[in-house]
């Protein structure tokens, strides 16, 4: 058993599919282990992105993710991060695969609705980050 952050984005959480992610989720056998639901501030935010420092998306990036509530999961399952990152989708919406979680509501590149760590160390270091 392995674990990953899920992050609902306030995109989602304002078009009420919060519910629809969960039942994604749980129908794809992840296990939720903790759940919160807040508003991130500024400094919580960029600290999650820091990884992003200097790229040019990154302060809209951080207005967008503190704009409204977020739903923050620790998900448990075998294999737990590739297979979230595959359920999700590409970053991008119009490339995301047919039947993704990005594919289907996500609205554009920026607001694409959820977050998924993208290895196992990330994981470790974000779950860390809010739980
Ligand atoms: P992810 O791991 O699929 O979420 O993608 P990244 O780690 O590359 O980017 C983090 C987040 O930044 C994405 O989920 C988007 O919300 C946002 N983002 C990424 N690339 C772009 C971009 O080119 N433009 C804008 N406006 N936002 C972006």
């Amino acid at each position: 058993m392995s674990r990953t952050l899920l992050i609902v984005k306030p995109d989602a959480v304002e078009r009420n599919l919060i519910g629809y992610i969960v039942g994604r989720l749980e129908r794809a056998g992840f296990k939720i282990v903790e759940m919160r639901m807040l508003t991130l501030d500024e400094t919580k935010a960029r600290s999650f992105y820091a990884v992003h420092e200097g790229k040019p998306f990154l302060n809209d990036l951080v207005k967008f993710m503190t704009s409204g509530p977020v739903v923050l999961m620790a998900l448990e399952k075998e294999n737990a991060v590739e297979d979230l990152r595959t359920l999700i989708g590409a970053t991008d919406p119009a490339k995301a695969a047919c039947g993704t979680i990005r594919q289907e509501i996500a609205l554009n590149i920026e607001k694409n609705s959820v977050h998924a760590s993208d290895s196992d160390d990330n994981a470790t270091k974000e779950i860390a980050h809010f739980f």
